[in-house]
């Protein structure tokens, strides 16, 4: 062999044991022994891979294993695909599974991006329908008015960030009237927290950036499937033809995250349910939304449904915008950043970010305020959250 060929070959690689934890398989194809050992992994006689945005050991890895949590339990089986990000698993799943001249139902508040690309693929014939899914019998009317032009219900639970919750057992019985799938990003509770596939979702969708991931290193999503031919069949080859596969950096990020996710969102939950009832009591605010608060509108549905409270919530104070902005201004402990789910405790002002697209007018029926303040709260000391907090909202 030449030296040139010598740099361009590696040396043969066979593992005689194999490594502890799931390694980063960095390559784009996958070779095979003989040409019918290859045609038959093509044609899926064979278990085996083929190219890097088909799949890739360390990715599919990570796929089947949040597959395996948002099933475990239930008896269903699960099949998983492992995306670039969150939006990646929203836009893969909603061409794959939305036909044109057919819409999607969904709640009005839905995370912005989720909305702008569904008005984005408006223009390719996938509509949507808003409609109050936390009122079953207006949704219902609302879709009776659509009937056979509805492909799917598309929702979020708890809702972003008022912390209201849809009763996932009602949408089950509404997208089985409507003869359609029944689709959920389960991104703010994650499955340690419900189990969508319990109540008859079809499609749960994820972004790991969030709570899977946990802290804050990477851009990611899954998709999780209960229907084995509607995966194979709709969303397999969609993924593979968007090009939205994740990589494996990501999913080594992720699969390391899973590892502690119990323990996060236990801590996570009971940190919220500290600072929740901390700040309720508090003088200088008016409102706080939380699931594990006993005075949530929906606390019987919450208990029902949620295994844990979560670490979401958010809140108003007395003094509206300026008192809102004043108080961010002054956390020091806490961080101002507009993501959601990593070990620190972050803080996110909804008007103007996560939902600065959404009208105005629509932001305050949803009671997305100006004065609105919603938390990411995180597993430090909660001593060191409730301080912080504290010395903000002083004066
Ligand atoms: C962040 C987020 C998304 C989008 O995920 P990306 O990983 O940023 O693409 C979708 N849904 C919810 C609920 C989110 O919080």
């Amino acid at each position: 062999m030449h030296l040139n060929s010598r740099c361009v070959r590696d040396p043969e690689y066979k593992a005689a044991n194999p490594a502890h934890q799931i390694p980063i398989v960095a390559a784009s194809s996958f070779v095979f022994d003989s040409i019918e050992q290859g045609l038959d992994i093509f044609d899926g006689k064979t278990e085996g891979h083929v190219y890097g945005r088909f799949g890739n050991p360390t990715i599919d890895a990570a796929a089947q294993k949040i597959a395996d949590m948002e099933a475990h339990g239930t008896g269903i089986p699960a099949y998983g695909l492992f995306t670039s990000s969150g939006m990646s698993a929203i836009a893969t799943t909603l061409l794959a599974c939305v036909p044109a001249g057919q819409k999607v139902l969904c709640q009005q508040d839905l995370y912005g991006g989720t909305t702008n690309l569904i008005q984005l693929l408006e223009n390719r014939g996938i509509g949507m329908v808003n409609a109050n899914l936390l009122d079953f019998n207006v949704a219902r009317l609302v879709a009776e008015q659509k009937r056979n032009a509805i492909a799917a219900i598309y929702l979020e639970t708890p809702v972003n960030p008022t912390l209201q919750v849809i009763d996932l057992e009602k949408m089950q019985l509404l997208a089985r009237e409507l003869n359609a799938l029944l689709i959920v990003d389960n991104t703010f509770a994650t499955s340690l927290v419900q189990q969508p596939l319990s109540y008859g979702a079809d499609i749960v969708v994820h972004s790991t950036t969030k709570y899977l991931n946990g802290h804050g290193t990477g851009v990611a999503g899954a998709i999780v499937c209960k229907d084995l031919s509607l995966y194979e069949e709709k969303l397999v080859p969609a993924y593979r033809l968007v090009g939205g596969s994740g990589n494996p950096w990501d999913a080594w990020l992720v699969l390391n995250g899973l590892k502690t996710l119990p323990l996060r969102m236990e801590r996570h939950s009971q940190n919220a349910q500290t600072v929740a009832e901390w700040l309720a009591a508090h003088p200088a605010v008016t409102t706080v939304n939380y699931p594990g608060l006993a005075d949530h509108p929906q606390i019987e549905l919450v208990e029902r449904q949620m295994k844990l409270s979560g670490g979401m919530l958010s809140f108003e104070l007395k003094g509206g915008k300026v008192a809102a902005m004043e108080f961010m201004n002054r956390l020091n402990f806490c961080t101002l950043t507009p993501t959601l789910g990593d070990v620190d405790t972050l803080v996110l002002y909804p008007a103007g970010m996560s939902h600065r697209g959404v009208e105005p007018e629509v932001r305050r029926t949803h009671g997305i305020t100006d004065g609105l303040i919603r938390l990411s709260v995180g597993i430090e000391a909660v001593e060191d959250i409730l301080a912080d907090l504290e010395q903000a909202l002083r004066n």
